[in-house]
C-alpha cells in the first residue's frame, strides 16, 4: 500500500487539531450519575414505612423523581439480576446464572459480554464502583472497582455466601487498581466487604435471641463500615458514574422476615423476638442514602434500585419449606426470591436528576433490570451495542430536548 506522503505542517496542524479537540472533549464535563443498589429491597415493606415517615431520604427521591415496580429475571438472584444489570443480556446468554457455575462461586471471568463498566471506561467516563455483587475478581476500569458479594476469603466454601474482610480477602483482587488497598486500610480502616452469613439452626437451637441480638449487631456495624467507605470515596474521589450497594436488607429478610404464625416456618421462638429487625434495616439504609445524597447536586441524575424483592415462602411445589441452596443451607430461611415467576417478586426502581419527571409513577412493569445499562449510555450518548436487550428507560424523561440526546 502507499503511504500518502503528507506535508509535514499539515501532519503537524492535523496534531494539534486532534489535541485541542480531545482537549474540549475531555474540559465538557460529563454527565453524573449514582447508581445506589439495595439487595431485594421489598415495596411491601418499604411503602408503609415511607407512608409512616420513617425513610425521608427515599421519600425525597420519590418526590422529585420516578418510581416503580422493578422486572427482574425468572427465579432471581444476586448474580443472575446484577450480571443482566451490567450487560442487558440474560443470565444464560452473559454466563453467570447462579451463585454457582459448573461447580465454581459465580465470578467476573465467567461473563462472556461486556459489562457496562467497560464500555464507560472506554468512552472516556470515570467510573467508580464499590460493594456491587458479582464483581470479584475486580477488573480494570477507568477509575475504581472494590467488590461486594461473593467475594471470596478465608472459610469461604464454593456455594456458600460468607463476609470476608477487606484484609482476609483470597483468590483474586477485591480493589483495583490495587494501591486503593493500602489507602482505604489507612484511612477508613479494615472493613468487611458482603453482609454477615445467617447463622446456622443448631447455632440459634437455645440461644434464639442471643443470636439474633448479636447478628443484628455485626450487620449495623457492616452498614457503618460501609457507609464510611461510600463517604470517603464520594468525597476523595469522585467519578462521573458511580455504582455502590448493600446487601444486608436481603440477609435479615430471609430468616427475620416479620411473618405472621400461618406463615410457613413460623417459629415464635426466632420470628416473635425482634419483628421489627427487617423494616428497621430500611430505615438504617435510608440514613445511608441521606449520606450519598449529600454528595449529590441537582445536575447529578440518582438511581436507586433493587435486584428483586423478598416475600414469605409460598411456593406450592416446595417440598422442603427452608430449602435455600443459594444462601446458607442450614439456616431456617422464611422468606426468598428465587421464585419461579419473577414478577413474584419484582424489585424496585427510583430515579432522580436532569430532565426525569417528577412524582412519576411507573405503573406494572415498564421498568427492568434489562433496561438499566441502556439508560445509563443513553445519559453519556453511548449507543446501546447490539447485544443489549433492554431499552431506555424514556418514560421518566420529561421529553426529547432535556440535556440527554434520546436514542432512535
Ligand atoms: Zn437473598
Amino acid at each position: 500500500m502507499k503511504v500518502p506522503k503528507w506535508p509535514v505542517c499539515l501532519v503537524f496542524v492535523g496534531l494539534v487539531a486532534t489535541l485541542v479537540l480531545a482537549q474540549n472533549q475531555s474540559q465538557k464535563p460529563k454527565p453524573r450519575v449514582v447508581v445506589i443498589g439495595v439487595n431485594g429491597m421489598e415495596l411491601d415493606v418499604i411503602r408503609p414505612l415511607i407512608l409512616k415517615g420513617a425513610m425521608p431520604n427515599l421519600a425525597r427521591v420519590i418526590k422529585n423523581g420516578a418510581y416503580g415496580k422493578f422486572r427482574t429475571v425468572p427465579a432471581p438472584n444476586c448474580p443472575k439480576a446484577y450480571t443482566t444489570m451490567f450487560t442487558s443480556t440474560k443470565p444464560e446468554e452473559n454466563g453467570v446464572t447462579g451463585f454457582v457455575v459448573g461447580g465454581i462461586t459465580a465470578n467476573t471471568n465467567m461473563l462472556k459480554k461486556e459489562p457496562i463498566w467497560s464500555m464507560l471506561s472506554k468512552n472516556g467516563v470515570t467510573v467508580g464502583m464499590a460493594n456491587v455483587p458479582a464483581t470479584f475478581p475486580v477488573m480494570p476500569v477507568n477509575g475504581y472497582m472494590i467488590s461486594g458479594m461473593l467475594t471470596r476469603g478465608k472459610n469461604c466454601e464454593d456455594g456458600v455466601l460468607c463476609a470476608p474482610k477487606l484484609s482476609e480477602v483470597e483468590g483474586g483482587d477485591a480493589i483495583y487498581p490495587t494501591s486503593m488497598k493500602a489507602e482505604l486500610l489507612k484511612n477508613v480502616g479494615d472493613f468487611y466487604i458482603d453482609c454477615e452469613r445467617m447463622p446456622a439452626a443448631e447455632q440459634l437451637r437455645g440461644h434464639e435471641s442471643e443470636v439474633i441480638d448479636s447478628w443484628l449487631k455485626r450487620v449495623a456495624l457492616i452498614r457503618e463500615q460501609q457507609t464510611k467507605v461510600f463517604d470517603y470515596l464520594l468525597t476523595n474521589h469522585p467519578t462521573d458514574f458511580t455504582w455502590m450497594v448493600q446487601s444486608c436488607e436481603d440477609r435479615t429478610g430471609h430468616w427475620l422476615y416479620p411473618i405472621a404464625p400461618y406463615n410457613v416456618g413460623y417459629n415464635p421462638k426466632i420470628n416473635s423476638v425482634r419483628p421489627d429487625a427487617f423494616p428497621s434495616q430500611y430505615i438504617a439504609f435510608d440514613q445511608v442514602l441521606g449520606t450519598i445524597l449529600k454528595h449529590v447536586d441537582n445536575n447529578t441524575y440518582v438511581f436507586i434500585i433493587s435486584d428483586h424483592g423478598i416475600k414469605p415462602l409460598r411456593e406450592f411445589e416446595e417440598t422442603d419449606p427452608h430449602a435455600h441452596m443459594d444462601h446458607e443451607k442450614t439456616t431456617p430461611v422464611i422468606a426468598k426470591h428465587d421464585f419461579a415467576d419473577g414478577d413474584d417478586v419484582p424489585g424496585s426502581f427510583f430515579a432522580m436528576g436532569p430532565g426525569i419527571k417528577h412524582d412519576l409513577r411507573l405503573m406494572g412493569f415498564q421498568a427492568s433490570v434489562f433496561d438499566i445499562a441502556p439508560t445509563i449510555l443513553h445519559i453519556y450518548g453511548i449507543e446501546q451495542p447490539a447485544q443489549m436487550e433492554g431499552h431506555v428507560l424514556t418514560e421518566i424523561f420529561e421529553n426529547s430536548d432535556n440535556k440527554v440526546a434520546l436514542q432512535k
